[in-house]
């Protein structure tokens, strides 16, 4: 069993079979992605950094935000799930391991390419947890498209509206609710850095949203408010099977990093656990690359 703790060699840490080919429809669910992701259920344990916070995760029903809502509340923090409708069952699951820490878990499924609903969202939040301290924007669109002449207008907007104008609807409403000390934290790629020709539309959102990151977290700073990015490398999770990548790469996924391997999404969750804790106190605009050892800018 893979540790959080224990001292082990990173390389053949988290061994997964090898991944076959498959299409997962829709965004996918963690229930049907083959071999299973480790989202840290069995190995992440809490030490008290998150005690009484009350945090936001969109994308949590699956991959890095489940593993992110578990380790959160086994810090001590009551959650928001957002993730589609057709989620459900992912959310359902996430929702019975945070209730079994005795921490709260609220269910929020709705669409936040739409305006309405990513402000309804937040509000939501803020009435069930009775405020809000931290902001984790995980969610995120990545189809592959070989051709940029078989990219429609309606998918290039979808990406943009998903991964960079949610993240502004939602951050706009959050931050007349946001104290001193609270934390957001947004979620690029090391597409942001290595586009692959595949991911045009994508890999600019990614781009975006470490800009956007940096020029927030400088005008929020005067309020105690920090902004930061986590850009994770090749993650094993829905979002790759269901479109993200061609599946005939599936099987080779995450091996051209310098580790040789796909990450977890249990590997990133301490990541996002140090950036909204007081731990991060002087840390700000900064992306921190959880991607096995890939250089970056
Ligand atoms: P995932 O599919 O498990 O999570 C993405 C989630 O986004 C979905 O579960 C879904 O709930 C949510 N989502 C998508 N569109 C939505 C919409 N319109 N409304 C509400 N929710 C929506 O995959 P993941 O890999 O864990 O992705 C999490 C984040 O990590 C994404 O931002 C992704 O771009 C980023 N990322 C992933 C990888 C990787 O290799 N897996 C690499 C770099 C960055
Ligand atoms: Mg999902």
């Amino acid at each position: 069993m893979t540790d959080q703790h224990t001292l082990t060699n990173p390389i053949t840490q988290y061994q997964m079979p090898e991944p076959p080919e498959q299409s997962l429809s829709g965004t996918g669910l963690d229930s049907e992605l083959v071999p299973t992701a480790d989202h840290g259920q069995d190995s992440y344990r809490g030490s008290g950094r998150l005690e009484g916070r009350k945090a936001l995760i969109t994308g949590g029903d699956s991959g890095i935000g489940r593993a992110v809502a578990i380790a959160y509340a086994r810090e001590g923090a009551d959650v928001v799930l957002s993730y589609l409708p057709e989620e459900q069952s992912d959310a359902d699951d996430v929702a019975a391991l945070v209730r079994a820490t005795g921490r709260t878990c609220v269910l929020v499924p709705g669409d936040i390419a739409d305006e309405s609903f990513a402000r309804e969202l937040v509000r939501r939040a803020v009435d069930e947890l009775g405020g809000l301290d931290i902001l984790a924007n995980i969610a995120g669109r990545q189809k592959f498209v070989d051709e940029l002449a078989d990219l429609t207008s309606e998918s290039f907007d979808l990406t943009f509206k998903t991964n960079v104008h949610a993240l502004f609807w939602i951050i706009q409403e959050a931050l007349p609710h946001l104290p001193a000390g609270a934390s957001i934290i947004n979620t690029s790629s090391i597409q942001a850095y290595k586009p692959s020709p595949n991911l045009v539309d994508y890999a600019t959102t990614k781009a975006a949203i470490n800009t956007l990151s940096k020029a927030l977290a400088q005008q929020l700073a005067p309020q105690g408010i920090r902004v930061n990015v986590v850009a994770p490398g090749p993650i094993w999770t829905p979002l790759q099977a269901s479109g993200g990548q061609p599946p005939a790469k599936l099987p080779t996924f995450g091996e051209q990093t310098p580790y040789g391997r796909a990450g977890q999404p249990a590997e990133l969750a301490p990541a996002y656990v140090f950036l909204a804790s007081q731990e991060s106190s002087y840390v700000s605009g900064e992306t921190l690359n959880v991607n096995g050892g890939t250089p970056t800018p």
